[in-house]
């Protein structure tokens, strides 16, 4: 673990409260004031993930998102936007502009540290193939398209499999059963 998090928040309380919290769940941080300070050294220290507040004095937080996710030196890395925006199409658009996941301000320190180990496990994943640990009993592989608990292999038809990877994209959203089933069939049906 001890994975680097930068911190982007103007806000000085809310920045030294989120690294409190940040190092009480054992991650290594640093906190930036602007967006400005974080592009001084991100190409020469990229952090594992960035936690973005959208409201900056210098550059719009969504914007700056943007800028990272289409750069091929930053674009990798994960983005978790934090914003007193609450709005849908805030959430929708910030997704757009490839933020990795989306917490709006008061949040929880508990679920923050749960979004956060959601997304680097995810992005591990992503990076190191094709088995994903849910739980410390419970994994799926996606080569072989097999679920296991217990080490113990779990009779699955492959449309059940491909609902279990869908929703492991994005622990904790909910999907509407059209969604659903647009993922596994495409939405031509
Ligand atoms: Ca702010």
């Amino acid at each position: 673990m001890n994975e680097m998090i930068y911190v982007v928040e103007d806000e000085t309380d809310i920045l030294e409260l989120i690294r409190i919290k940040l190092k009480a769940a054992g991650f290594k941080s640093r906190g930036f004031e602007t967006a400005v300070g974080l592009q001084q050294i991100i190409r020469t220290e990229a952090p594992d993930l960035i936690i973005l507040d959208l409201m900056l004095p210098d550059l719009d937080g969504m914007e700056f998102c943007r800028l990272l996710k289409s750069d091929p030196g930053t674009e990798k890395i994960p983005i978790l936007m934090l914003t007193a925006r609450a709005e849908i199409e805030d959430r929708v658009k910030g997704l757009e502009y490839g933020a990795d996941d989306y917490l709006t301000k008061p949040f929880d320190a508990s679920e923050l540290i749960a979004r956060l180990h959601a997304i680097l496990r995810r992005s591990s994943w992503e990076s190191s193939k094709n088995v994903l640990q849910i739980t410390p009993d419970f994994l799926l592989d996606f080569d072989r398209y097999e679920a296991y608990i217990n080490q113990k292999r779990v009779d699955l038809t492959l449309t059940e499999f491909k609902i279990l990877q869908l929703l492991t994209k994005r622990p904790g959203w909910v999907y509407k059963r059209g969604q659903i089933l647009d993922y596994l069939w495409g939405n031509d049906n």
